[in-house]
This record gives structure tokens, sequence and C-alpha cells, in this order.
């Protein structure tokens, strides 16, 4: 299938950039590892591609005051994956960009691109006019829906959130900035995100004039232990079919504060507030991560194929919390 014709600009300024968003269809380029597949498949279509890679504020990691990081939305997986103060201070954020896709998208892919990348639904991908894509029907639903969503569909459209480093980063509470016309706002990473009853043709709350310009993690607390877990159905490179993104505060032997966030389970990073509210005040011993468990799982809304993903999760969040209990 041949490119569909589309002029380019590379800007120098944010402003700039926004400017030239703001032309009818204009699409934003950072790496292109998913916008020109998208645009290659036809998935949609774009008058002007409007490249951010000259961009240099938006590069890099950094120390904020605050003793937290500010990773620009340009920086590479690769960067944040192999960066020692990510792996040291937020090893489930490094772990989550070390699982990505294979080395050379690692280096080409950025992070502001990962959060913003379009779902992987074969249907959506393929030539089917799906309800995502404006049409009236979501095929999935009685279709080959093996690797679809078990929570949040809202019985409309079961895509699953594709990036391995968003559970990791709504895990530690990360806030993203995101520049239009009228400036700069600050939002929960977890804001960020639109689940299908919402609107069923975005995934997110920008606007096609906006821009994700940085990501901004709070200090880690005292006595805080995180993990990320990917299953995958190829030893390669892959998308997640399930993954766990644990963040759990102690104070003493009590976890006292938890974000327990599920990718490859719904259409947005899904934070599992039944089993937050399990942990919560209590000992991780064995009759705690079963309640937890129990209580992740108790609202699943599996499909004809994909009832698996219940036992898979089950299992993961186990080992994980297990992991955590003898760490
Ligand atoms: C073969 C393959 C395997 C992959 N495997 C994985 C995987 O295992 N895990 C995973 O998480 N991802 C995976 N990806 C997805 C993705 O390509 C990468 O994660 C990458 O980080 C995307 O970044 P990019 O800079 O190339 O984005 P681009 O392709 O440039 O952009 C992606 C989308 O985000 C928008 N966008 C990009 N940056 C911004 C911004 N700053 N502000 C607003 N909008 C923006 C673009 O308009 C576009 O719609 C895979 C991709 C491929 C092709
Ligand atoms: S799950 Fe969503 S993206 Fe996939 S076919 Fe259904 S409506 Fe389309």
């Amino acid at each position: 299938m041949s490119m569909p014709t589309f002029s380019y600009v590379r800007p120098r300024s944010l402003k700039e950039a926004i400017q030239h968003l703001s032309s009818d269809g204009a699409r934003v380029h950072a790496g292109g590892t998913d916008l020109l597949g998208c645009l290659r498949d036809n998935v949609f279509v774009t008058r002007k591609v409007v490249s951010i890679s000259g961009l240099k504020d938006l590069r890099g990691i950094q120390d904020t005051k605050e003793g937290g990081l500010r990773i620009g939305a340009l920086t590479t997986i690769a960067e944040i994956a192999n960066s020692k103060t990510v792996s040291d201070r937020y090893p489930a954020l490094a772990r989550g960009a070390s699982e990505v896709a294979s080395p050379q998208l690692r280096h080409q892919g950025t992070i502001g691109g990962n959060l913003c990348q379009k779902p992987r639904c074969w249907y959506y991908r393929g030539e089917f006019h799906c309800l995502r894509k404006g049409g009236n029907t979501c095929y999935a639903y009685q279709g080959e829906n093996q690797y679809h969503c078990i929570f949040g569909s809202g019985h409309i459209c079961y895509i699953v959130h594709p990036s391995d480093t968003a559970p990791a980063l709504v895990a530690y509470e990360a806030t993203v900035r995101v520049a239009g016309p009228r400036g700069t706002k600050p939002l929960p990473l977890e804001k960020f995100y639109v689940l299908p009853g919402q609107n069923v043709q975005k995934e997110t709350i920008l606007k096609s004039n906006e821009i994700l310009t940085e990501i901004l993690l709070p200090p880690p607390p005292k006595g805080s232990r995180s993990s990320y877990r990917k299953v995958r159905a190829r030893q390669s490179w892959d998308f997640a079919v399930a993954g766990v993104a644990l963040s759990l505060k102690f104070n003493e032997d009590l976890v006292e504060k938890t974000r327990v966030v599920l990718s490859g389970a719904a259409p947005i990073p899904w934070r599992s507030k039944e089993a937050e509210q399990a942990l919560t005040g209590n000992r991780l011993k064995p009759a705690t991560i079963k309640r937890t468990v129990d209580a992740a799982l108790k609202n699943a809304e599996p499909l004809e194929k994909n009832g698996y993903k219940v036992q898979l999760f089950r299992g993961m969040l186990e080992e994980e919390l297990q992991a955590i209990a003898r760490s």
C-alpha cells in the first residue's frame, strides 16, 4: 500500500509548531515509529505532518527542585531505559521502558509518542471502518477478541491501551504538561486518558493543536517499593498481553499508600482502586495478597476469547505482590 501524500514541516519553536497544528488535519510527528505505520495503513489521513524533533527544550531528563524528575516528551525510550537516575528512583518506569518493542524502536521512539500512540486493535489497524474510526460497529466484540480488554469498555470499544511506560507513570502519580494556543497546563497523567464511554474516537484529552511537552515525576516517597511486569505472546518484540505496575509506600510493615495499575487490561492504564483499597492499611501477608487479587479481578468482564486474561492477571498480581513482600 502506498503512503498518501502530505506536506512536512519542522518548526523551530513550540509556538510555531502549535500554529502549524492549528491547520486542518495536521499531525504531530515525534519519532514516527507509530505515526508512519498509521499513515501507511490508512488508519487516518493527514495533510500536514508537523515534526517536533527540532524542539530541543523537549529533550532530556532533569532533576526538579522538589526532588523529582522532569522528562521531556522527546526523550527516547532508550534514554529512559538506560538512565541510572530513572532505574534507581523509578525502577518500574525503567523496566517498562526496557520492555518496549525492540532496541531500534526504543532508540527512535520517544516517551511523548509512547504515551500518545494509537491502539493496536487489529480491526482498527486493518481495513475495518469500526466505531473508533467513525463507523457504527465494533468488529472485535463478536470477532477475534483474544487480546482485547476485560475492564473499561463501557460495552462500546474493547481496545487495550498499548503503552508500557504509562502504567508505571500512573503508578508514580506522574503529571504531564500540555501546550496549546493558550499556553500550557499540567494535569495528572491519569486524567490525560479517555475511556470509550467518554469519547470512542479519542484516546487522550489532547486537541489536534496541542502538544505533550513534558512528564513530571514527584519525588519517590521514603519507604516505597515499586515494580512493573509485562507478559507478551512472543519472546521477541510485542505489546503487553497483560502488565502490572505497582507502587507501595510502607510505614513500618503496613501499606500506607499504594497504586495498582494494569496494562493490557483496559482502554486506559487501569487503576484497580479495589486492589488499592484491599492493600491499604494492611500488612503484605498471604491473606492480604489473596484479598487484593480477588478484589482486583472481581469486576472483570472478559469477552468470548480473552477469559484467560483473568487468570493471567490473578497470577501476575499475586507473584508481584509476593516479590514486593520478600524484598
Ligand atoms: C513493531 C512495533 C512494536 C512496538 N512495541 C511496543 C511495545 O512493546 N510497547 C510500547 O509501549 N510501545 C510499542 N510500540 C509503539 C510505539 O511506536 C513506541 O512505543 C514509541 O515510543 C512511539 O514514539 P514515537 O516518538 O515514535 O511516536 P510517533 O510515531 O511520532 O507518534 C505516535 C502518536 O503520538 C502523537 N504524538 C507523538 N508525540 C507527541 C507529543 N509530544 N504531543 C502530542 N502528540 C504526540 C503522534 O501524532 C502520533 O499519533 C511499538 C511500535 C512498533 C512499530
Ligand atoms: S475494539 Fe474498538 S478499535 Fe477495535 S473494532 Fe471495536 S470499536 Fe474498533
